[in-house]
């Protein structure tokens, strides 16, 4: 069969990887992909959120199956404009996809299913927004309803910093996407991923992630899109992991279905562990970037017919059960990110990265691309904030952290910035 894959980063890198290993898979297209999945098959040049354009592909490619990537592509509704014309795809449509591109749907849903989660309420008026921050005791969160590119949250330690920024929130500061505000109770805990494959009505879930927000060491400095995850994360125990799943996975996936919307893909679910128990912080309809590359490389089961079942719906439970014959105990595998310098402000592109080739033949080790460009001697260079996954599984997950950092020091890329402490929760 052949697939086509939605994207261009490290996450569509690691699918691509992944997928090209099934036996039932003959092509593998992407669009728009990058220089590194082009390797693995042929890429086109459409934007992933160029929803006319990528139909338009697949009309012409008429691949057996479609896996989107990204959420902005969802968030348009393009899973459901490729299903109307016939296509089997993987993602949600664009109601379900609302779970992430709206976090005031998201905190709606969950209230209507009885799902923990902080505390909260929806804002479009300064004066309701501040009686509302009467209720609730620093710090205070407050939230852009739509997708900001991961900016939109702002944790304000003061009532005088909270009600400055809920004003600027609230007068465009992310634009449209801020033009309502939810605002939530603080949450005090260790913060989890948790990722479910679902066709709506079946689940399986892999083993919880943990991402690095922070660009610095320790946790410290501004925030990134993560530069760096590691799986499983023990602090997903298998008490809290049956909770999430009796809790939060069951409830909202009959909901959603109840509701006329059933969930197809893969639901995100980002947890928060507090002292009450686990409790959502976000939902993202799309896997993590980097969790998604860290997952690839533990999978050991071959992923197509797992997505296929998923996009297609229908299987038996017991046979969908059968999709992932996981592991009790699935090897641990890191991704350490690394970053062009400027990052996250402006990324200084062009640096010339070598010897990638040799560095990715570690045991256990794959390079993941995350914004390479070729230039004209055919040398990878720089091409974003992100550049690199450089990913590995092991025996121990401190197995796996030393074979990606023996792995970083044989990439010969000195501009390139990375974390020396990704997976560090685990290992102390
Ligand atoms: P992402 O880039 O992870 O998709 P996002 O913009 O969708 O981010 P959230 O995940 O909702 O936003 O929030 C970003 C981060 O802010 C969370 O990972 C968490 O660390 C923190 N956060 C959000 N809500 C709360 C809360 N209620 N209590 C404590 N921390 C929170």
């Amino acid at each position: 069969m052949n697939i086509l894959i939605i994207g261009s980063g490290g996450r569509e890198h690691a699918l691509a990887w992944k997928i090209a290993q099934s036996p039932l898979v003959d092509t593998i297209w992407c669009a728009p992909g990058s220089p590194a999945i082009d390797l693995l098959g042929p890429c086109f040049d459409v934007a992933a959120d160029d929803v006319e354009g990528i139909q338009k592909l697949a009309l012409q490619l008429e691949p057996d199956l479609i896996v989107i990537g990204p959420e902005a592509p969802l968030a348009k509704g393009l899973a459901d404009m490729l299903r109307a014309r016939g296509f089997d795809v993987f993602g949600p449509s664009q109601a379900a996809a609302q779970l992430e591109a709206s976090k005031g749907f998201a905190k709606d849903r969950m209230a209507a299913y009885g799902v923990p989660t902080a505390r909260y309420g929806r804002f479009t008026d300064v004066a309701a927004a501040k009686a509302f921050l009467d209720t609730l005791s620093a710090p205070f969160v407050l939230k852009a309803d739509g997708l900001a590119a991961g900016k939109g949250v702002v944790i304000a330690g003061t009532r005088e910093e909270a009600e400055a920024e809920l004003s600027d929130m609230l007068s465009g500061k992310f634009g449209g996407a801020s033009a309502e505000l939810v605002i939530e109770e603080f949450m005090e805990g260790e913060e989890a991923s948790i990722f479910v494959i679902t066709d709506g009505i079946n689940y399986l879930t892999l083993p919880a992630a943990q991402d690095h927000k922070r660009i610095g060491d320790g946790d410290t400095g501004p925030n990134t899109g993560g530069m760096g995850a590691y799986a499983p994360a023990p602090v997903m125990t298998p008490e809290l992991m049956k909770r999430v799943e009796d809790e939060v996975t069951v409830p909202m996936l009959r909901g959603m279905a109840g509701d006329g919307m059933p969930y197809r893909g893969v639901l995100y679910i980002g947890v928060m562990v507090t002292p009450d128990g686990p409790k959502v912080v976000e939902f993202n309809c799309r896997f993590g970037d980097p969790e998604c590359q860290v997952l690839m490389m533990q999978l050991e089961a071959d992923i197509v017919p797992l997505l296929l079942a998923a996009s297609t719906g229908g299987m038996r439970a017991s046979e969908f059960a059968q999709l992932l014959p996981m592991d009790a105990n699935p090897k641990p595998a890191v991704t350490v990110v690394m970053a062009a310098p400027g990052y996250p402000g402006t990324p200084e592109k062009g640096s010339v990265i070598r010897n990638l080739h040799h560095a990715g033949h570690g045991e256990g080790v794959m390079i993941f691309h995350a914004g390479t460009a070729l230039d004209a001697d055919g040398n990878f260079i720089a091409n974003g904030g992100r550049v690199l996954n450089v990913t590995a599984t092991g025996d121990t997950l401190r197995e796996a952290v030393d074979r990606a950092y023996a792995a970083i020091t044989e990439i010969d890329w000195p501009e390139g910035v990375y974390r020396r402490d990704i997976g560090w929760r685990a290992l102390i």
